[in-house]
């Protein structure tokens, strides 16, 4: 723990524990210092720091200030895609702003490998969390994708697991014809490359679950910021700062959510 701690301390009286109001349901929350992680679960709702750090910067984003999800005023008129969103927010966007939540394997389906053109240059906003390190290889055109699916000006809210250093380690950078089978109850992960040649991995890492979420990669901070250039987008702002009175802070300086938007022309 560092500055932030102290400052909290400051403003908190009673110790180690935080009070603050949950930005997601807007109910007054209280939790342990040690377990306001990126993760864990700290209101009743089910928000983590990253779940409530996504609200945060799509307020900010959308409006200029951060606003607790129920304060947010109703606009349909503000349209917007996200991908396999967490259910503890966006039963409660959709009430207020046009969000539409998608999935790669039902309806309202995107892939973002290859979205449905209909998609394109239609949003205000994007949300893509811990998703990106989950696609197959290469994973320049996703990034690209999701700047074409913004219209211009609209903004990218983003997360992915990221090293501070270091470059982006691709676990399987020849991915081309590939499936998992089980091998005395291990995972493996059978690929054929284009080129014909026959591969096999174990120890594979998968997050939240099995099938789908095996982790394609570890992104570092500059693949990510290198990626996000690349692709067209500008004002691009990794998002460290305290929001104490929503119960966001970050420790860590790695794995923070970034925002993005798409060049006005
Ligand atoms: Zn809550």
């Amino acid at each position: 723990m560092n500055w932030v701690v102290g400052l909290i301390k400051d403003f908190f009286p009673c110790g180690e524990m935080l009070r603050f109001r949950c930005n997601v349901c807007g109910r007054p929350a209280r939790a342990p210092l040690s377990k306001i992680t990126r993760e864990q679960p700290t209101c009743r709702c089910g928000s983590s720091v990253r779940l409530r750090a996504l609200v945060h910067v799509l307020s900010l984003g959308l409006f200029g200030v951060s606003r607790a999800l129920p304060d947010f005023d109703r606009r349909p008129d503000i349209v917007g895609v996200d991908m396999s969103g967490a259910a503890t927010y966006a039963g409660r966007l959709a009430e207020k702003i046009g969000y539409t939540n998608t999935f790669l394997h039902k309806s309202p389906h995107l892939d973002i490998t290859a979205p449905d053109p209909t998609w394109l240059g239609k949003c205000d906003f994007v949300i893509s969390s811990d998703v990106l390190e989950h696609v197959a290889p290469p994973v320049s055109p996703a990034f690209r994708n999701m700047m074409l699916l913004l219209k211009p000006g609209g903004v990218l809210v983003f997360t992915v697991p990221y090293a501070k250093t270091g470059n982006t380690v691709e676990h399987f950078p020849a991915l081309h014809d590939f499936h998992l089978e089980t091998h005395d109850r291990e995972r493996i992960l059978v690929n054929v490359t284009a080129q014909g040649e026959r591969q096999e991995f174990d120890h594979l890492v998968f997050h939240g679950g099995e099938g789908e979420t095996l982790e394609m990669r570890v992104f570092s901070e500059t693949a990510v910021l290198k990626e996000l250039q690349q692709a067209g987008f500008e004002d691009i702002r990794i998002h460290k700062e305290p929001c104490l009175e929503f119960g966001i802070f970050w420790p860590q300086d790695w794995s923070l959510p970034i925002s993005a938007r798409r060049p006005k022309d």
